[in-house]
């Protein structure tokens, strides 16, 4: 008998919009779009972009709750969420964006507590500023902020076989861990995969997960 964990990233993965670079597009200024870029480029680790980031954005607690309220999830997560649920399967967020926002969004669309949320972790500072804590930052590979691949390898200590699933650069450690790998069509960890040889499968939707994950957990 096999256990398995599905470990979903959030921003563009178990949420519709990448709500964490929406975030700093709405709050911050420009130079949010050049942090972006040297963190693509390699330049600076996702720590160093989340921190640069918060110390130029300008939100209060009620703005960026507003702001959390108006995004929505995968049109299947909560579908995919309840067939989990009752087949005993573990489903969990990691992510390198921040708790504040991805649990008022799990919290509002409903999600159960057991789908647990391992993210930075998000200050308000003063009227309007904010600042981002690093709790796992410590057990990664230290160049993600939270590192995808400690949780999964944690979930593997457990005795779970995992399936990882994403759409972006901060999935690499966490997909690179993984015994299953779906990545997102047309982002970029379907082209690290591609790159990297790493076995996947492509997905659009939670919907497309689903249908495959059905098959892939079926006992052999
Ligand atoms: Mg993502
Ligand atoms: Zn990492």
């Amino acid at each position: 008998m096999v256990n398995w964990k599905v470990i979903c990233d959030f921003d563009g993965t178990t949420a519709q919009n990448d709500v964490g670079n929406l975030l700093f597009r709405t709050f911050a200024d420009e130079r949010c779009f050049d942090i972006v870029k040297a963190w693509k480029a390699g330049k600076i680790n996702s720590r160093e972009c989340l921190q640069h980031e918060c110390a130029i954005a300008s939100v209060n607690e009620r703005q960026l709750a507003s702001f959390a309220d108006s995004q929505q999830l995968d049109p299947f997560f909560k579908e995919f969420v309840e067939y989990c649920r009752s087949h005993k399967i573990a489903v969990g967020i990691a992510s390198d964006g921040l708790d504040f926002y991805i649990e008022r969004i799990a919290r509002k669309h409903g999600l159960p507590a057991a789908v647990e949320i391992r993210a930075n972790h998000l200050v308000f500072a003063g009227e309007s500023g904010i600042r981002a804590e690093f709790p796992y930052f410590d057990s990664g590979c230290g160049q993600c902020g939270n590192c995808k691949g400690y949780h999964v390898r944690q979930a593997q200590a457990d005795g779970n076989r995992v399936i990882y699933v994403g759409d972006g650069l901060s999935d690499r450690c966490g997909a690179r861990a993984a015994d299953e790998v779906f990545a997102k069509r047309e982002r970029d960890l379907l082209k690290f995969c591609h790159e990297n040889r790493l076995p996947h499968h492509e997905y659009d939707d939670f919907g497309e997960v689903l249908t495959k994950i059905k098959d892939l957990v079926k006992p052999q």
